[in-house]
């Protein structure tokens, strides 16, 4: 997809306005025809079918006026890697070429390239982001920008002292447009009391916490317990002794929920790997899943099972992983993809995942992800033809190809 080539993004406009279109998708589940979207204080207050014909109306034109989308995984600072790492031979590899070109890489390099990834974001279609940083260089980017959404600061290891004083935490803040929170990296890379602690510290401020779950194989293996693979030996060889984390005879999931992980306000990321009980646990404790098939498809030849978990009425959201291991940043390349890999799923389900379902993954399914009064007032304009609500709902998760 060529960024902007038909898209517009239109900010919160602080004054009150009436936005035209020949289509408005208020929510992927109500196509309205020839309707006005009323918007004031950066809020809409309200939709009107047929739209208003008073000159103040603004007329998008014939296309359709929808939510911005989200991109509710990305890694922002691993953007000066794109073509830089090899793809489709093997995870490890992979790891391995990453830790060594964002080293050669270093700071400068990366977080120029992460602000201008950052900046094609809304020609992109995409408004509200999960950002997950690792080495912490990509808040001010994203704060220069007024992207909305969730900054993650990821932790791995054992390193407890980067939680700091609770009085003098600077990661973890809730505030709109953009709330700061914290992420573990993944069950077998994030020592498990690190991860109690910070998910403390999350559910306090009242945020969503992100970890990559059930997505590689060594994990599988190291959290069941199976001997060999290297896992315990590679993270002796970084100083972690992993003998008393409490691992074996589990999968991921259950690992995670057994330390207390796994609530409305946890964010799994990936689910390559799932049985019929983890699916279980994800449901009971409401769970919030982000998918992200294109970097799957890349890194590990294998993509989640969307029918099972939309079976068990959890909501995935979508996300791109980085573009290390994905072409772009853009969720309509993602649902475009997702359209192509799995027919079975309905054009609405679809739209859920790259719209509401991912504004609910960043606990901000109050302010975005639909049309519906309150929301906020940003919206997307697509210059496309429709005849129908059926064709606008065809050519809208179809735009990405
Ligand atoms: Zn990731």
């Amino acid at each position: 997809m060529t960024p902007g080539s038909d898209i517009r993004f239109i900010t919160e406009p602080s004054r009150s306005r009436v936005f035209r279109a020949g289509w408005v998708i208020k929510d992927p589940w109500t196509v309205l025809e020839n309707t006005g979207v009323v918007v004031a204080g950066g809020q809409i207050k309200k939709i009107v079918t047929p739209a208003p014909k008073d000159a103040s109306v603004v007329d998008l034109g014939p296309g359709v006026l929808m939510a911005p989308l989200v991109n509710a995984h990305v890694h922002l600072e691993l953007s000066a890697l794109k073509n830089r790492l090899p793809l489709g031979q093997g995870f490890a590899l992979w790891v391995a070429a990453l830790l060594r070109e964002r080293d050669a890489a270093g700071t400068p390099t990366l977080k120029t390239a992460a602000q201008k990834t950052a900046a094609s974001l809304q020609d992109m279609g995409v408004g509200l982001v999960g950002e997950i940083s690792t080495l912490g260089i990509t808040s001010q980017v994203l704060s220069t920008l007024g992207l909305a959404g969730v900054w993650f600061k990821e932790f791995l290891g054992d390193e407890e002292e980067y939680l700091g004083d609770e009085e003098q935490d600077l990661y973890i803040k809730k505030q709109v447009p953009l709330s700061f929170s914290a992420a573990g990296h993944a069950p077998h890379t994030t020592a498990p009391q690190l991860l109690t602690a910070l998910k403390k510290r999350t559910s306090a401020a009242g945020l969503v916490f992100s970890i990559h779950v059930a997505e590689s194989d060594v994990e599988i293996d190291f959290i069941a317990g199976t001997p060999g693979g290297g896992w315990t030996d590679f993270m002796m060889s970084r100083g972690i002794d992993t003998s008393a984390w409490p691992v074996g005879n589990k999968t991921p999931v259950a690992y995670l929920h057994d330390l207390g992980m796994l609530d409305n306000a946890t964010l799994g990321v990936h689910l390559l790997q799932v049985t019929d009980r983890d699916l279980d646990i994800l449901a009971q404790t409401e769970t919030k899943l982000c998918l992200c098939p294109r970097s799957n498809q890349n890194l590990h030849g294998r993509l989640p099972d969307i029918a099972s978990l939309l079976a068990r009425n959890l909501k995935p959201a979508l996300g791109t992983d980085s573009l290390a291991s994905c072409d772009s940043l853009g969720i309509f390349d993602e649902m475009a993809f997702v359209r192509q890999l799995y027919p079975q799923i309905s054009l609405p389900d679809i739209l859920a995942m790259a719209t509401i379902n991912g504004a609910n993954a960043l606990g901000l399914g109050q302010h975005w992800g639909t049309l519906d009064t309150e929301r906020s007032a940003q919206l997307l304009y697509l210059d496309i033809k429709a005849r129908t609500p059926a064709d606008v709902m065809e050519k809208v998760t179809a735009y990405g190809i």
